[in-house]
């Protein structure tokens, strides 16, 4: 077993954490309080080739894998999870058309998505379809070339910027996993509403959308992986692509506990009370070794299951286990880091706050820690 990164990962990682700290670090406030897209760091992203890392070169990527991709993530999170949030986002559609699309569609699409010119949002929950993602009701109709397209979605993450959605449908009349399937809807096509969802807890530059579909017309060629009422291969395809993203939210959540972390230990070198440094007091000290504890616990985690991934042996139930731990202990320690910091850590002016409100999104999405326990029980009881 050989836990050592390779002297590429090494520069790749040191690269994104001098652009996090220098150049994307002290704008983070900024974008929470105004609610807006960090347009310039994307631009800077998609310029270093980090939108494509995990897309293969046939496509534009770098063919980097998952680990590489995340090292690069885990130090954009650090300092900003909205910042890292693209990225990730950006290596999530696009693999799952890479891999799982068309030739056609992998062919005109997937470069576009790796430059930056393009971004694509995932359109799966629906109001009564949430934990239960197969209980999704929008469904697409064959007319002729084309399909009409009639339902709603909610929480599609930056669906109100998306050149277009990879929309979860069912084709023809089904219920459960069978006949689900995925089809591609660009913005501004007739009958597609997007309204943002107001009053976010964190990451608000990143907003959060319903989409209606009223009889959108979709050609038949804008079809990922089509839905057979008689299986469920157009819904399980696509899923493989998620044991990378679940570890994700949990290599996300890593990188705010460690930037929390970081400041922690700084204001605790400086900060006196009773004469003393916060550094120096035992009660303290031992926090902030849990807290080192519980990250290199879930480093560990995540990055297993990435190469684990990486090496062509995903290991699905690690990869739930990884999210659960790395995403509730970053719940925990930016809690336990904020409060090094007292009262001034309770204020805006400080990341800590931010961060507190930021972490909380991951324990939800990518399947929330409830699901994914789930997940793991029915591996140690298979079949119950
Ligand atoms: C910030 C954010 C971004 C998101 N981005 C996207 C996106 O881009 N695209 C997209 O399609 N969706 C997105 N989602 C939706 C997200 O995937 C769902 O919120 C999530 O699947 C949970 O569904 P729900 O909110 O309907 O909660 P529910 O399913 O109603 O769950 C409510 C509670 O019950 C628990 N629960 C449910 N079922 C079980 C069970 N069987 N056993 C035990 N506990 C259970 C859940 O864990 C939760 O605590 C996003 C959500 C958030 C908050």
């Amino acid at each position: 077993m050989d836990f050592d990164l390779t002297e590429e990962q090494v520069q790749l990682r040191d690269a994104a954490r001098r652009l996090a700290q220098n150049e994307f670090r002290d704008k983070a406030a900024r974008w929470d309080r105004e609610e807006a897209f960090p347009e310039e760091n994307k631009h800077r992203l998609a310029e270093l080739g980090y939108l494509g890392l995990s897309v293969g070169k046939e496509y534009g990527g770098s063919g980097a894998g998952l680990v590489s991709t995340y090292l690069v993530i885990e130090e954009l999170a650090k300092v900003d999870l909205l910042t890292a949030m693209i990225v990730h986002d950006q290596n999530v559609s696009p693999r799952i058309i890479a891999n799982h699309g068309p030739e056609d569609l992998k062919r005109r699409l997937v470069p576009r998505f790796v430059g930056g010119e393009l971004e694509c949002s995932i359109a799966w929950t629906e109001p009564q379809a949430g934990s239960d993602g197969t209980a999704i009701r929008t469904a697409a109709v064959r007319d002729g070339d084309d399909y009409l397209i009639n339902g709603s979605k909610i929480f599609t993450t930056f669906g109100d910027r998306a050149d277009m959605h990879l929309v979860y449908v069912r084709f023809g009349p089904s219920s459960g996993a069978k006949g689900i399937g995925t089809i591609i809807v660009e913005r501004g096509r007739p009958g597609l509403t997007v309204r943002k969802l107001e009053g976010k807890m964190g990451v608000r530059g990143a907003a959060e959308n319903e989409l209606f579909f009223d009889n959108v017309r979709v050609p038949a060629t804008n079809v990922v992986t089509l839905g057979d009422p008689l299986n469920s291969r157009g819904f399980v395809r696509p899923l493989t692509i998620y044991n990378g993203t679940r570890v994700g939210m949990g290599v996300m959540a890593l990188g705010v506990a460690e930037g929390a972390f970081d400041l922690a230990r700084e204001y605790m070198k400086v900060r006196e009370q009773f004469g003393q440094k916060l550094s120096e007091m035992q009660g303290l000290r031992w926090m902030m070794a849990d807290a080192l504890i519980e990250i290199e616990a879930a480093r560990c985690l995540c990055y297993k299951a990435l190469a684990l991934i990486d090496a062509g042996k995903p290991d699905p139930q690690l990869c739930s286990i990884a999210k659960v731990f790395a995403t509730e202990m970053a719940q925990r320690v930016t809690v336990q880091c904020q409060q090094m910091f007292g009262g001034y850590g309770y204020f805006g002016s400080l990341p800590l706050e931010r961060m507190v409100r930021d972490v909380r999104m991951l324990t939800l999405t990518g399947g929330t820690t409830q699901t994914q326990k789930n997940v793991i029980a029915g591996h140690i009881f298979p079949g119950a």
